[in-house]
């Protein structure tokens, strides 16, 4: 009797079990030793950890270099005393050879989207997720699109390369200028399911924040064909939280935690 119970529980368990989300290492598996935020050794530990994606941040500099970085770049910081203000160089307003001269925290060059791209090719399963970043006007933006798309294009990415953005601007010269079909998602998290259907692209990737206040948007928009991210979603209770909702991916600066999770939890 007591074997039929376990047995009974444990098939209850198994078809409890959720279903099974991709994991994209934000701004790449950055927490390693010598990697860092952007840099191409994040993008080559997300690949070599064998995720389904890596993110990265992409700005155009003003001489028209698409370079991966989040934001203002520091020159080298141990220069600087506590309270000082430490300068930061506007990557938009500063030329690609200015930016070059700051190494990011790991000793690297700051990489541009080519040699990103590069690295991108050496793996056959880790997506580069590629969020475009806003710009000051919308032609900048369609100029930072277009000259993506070009790229990815031209390394033979396609299938390779998802998009996320902002800016709804930039979103809708992906879905113009993108092969159709590729993936796009929206990250600013204030519009409904109904509308991001409604513009045309493939899903939301939304802060963890919005997802939790409003739950019914991640069946309400797989309903309705759109793929669900979440992000940057790091800790153990909220990673459990996601996978329990069902979403399709979830970016995280913990892939290794977020995998033996999902591992756990989804059989
Ligand atoms: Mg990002």
């Amino acid at each position: 009797m007591k074997k039929i119970i376990v047995l009974a529980v444990a098939a209850l368990v198994s078809f409890a079990a959720f279903a099974q989300p991709q994991v994209i290492a934000h701004r790449g598996f950055h927490a390693t030793k010598g990697s860092c935020r952007n840099s191409i050794e994040a993008l080559k530990q997300a690949q070599k950890l064998g995720l389904y994606g890596s993110e990265c941040d992409i700005n155009l500099t003003k001489d028209g270099v698409i370079v991966v970085a989040h934001g203002g770049m520091h020159p080298d910081k141990s220069a600087y005393r506590k309270g000082e203000d430490i300068p930061r160089l506007n990557i938009q307003k500063s030329t690609y050879e200015e930016l070059k001269t700051i190494p990011l925290e790991n000793g690297e060059i700051i990489p541009t989207l080519e040699e990103y791209l590069e690295q991108t090719k050496k793996s056959k399963k880790t997506k580069l997720i590629i969020e475009i970043k806003s710009h000051y006007t919308p032609a900048k933006e369609t100029e930072i699109v277009q000259k993506t798309v070009e790229m990815v294009a031209k390394y033979g990415l396609n299938d390779m390369v998802e998009y996320i953005a902002f800016r709804p601007w930039v979103c809708f010269e992906l879905k113009r200028l993108a092969p159709e079909g590729t993936p796009i998602a929206y990250l600013n998290g204030d519009y409904d399911p109904t509308y991001v259907k409604g513009m045309g692209i493939s899903g939301i990737d939304y802060k963890y924040d919005v997802l939790k206040k409003k739950p019914k948007w991640i069946k309400s928009c797989q309903k309705r064909g759109l793929t669900v991210n979440v992000w940057t979603v790091n800790d153990e209770e909220k990673l459990r939280w996601v996978i329990e909702q069902g979403v399709d991916y979830i970016t995280t600066d913990d892939p290794v935690l977020a995998t033996k999770l999902i591992k756990e939890m989804c059989k």
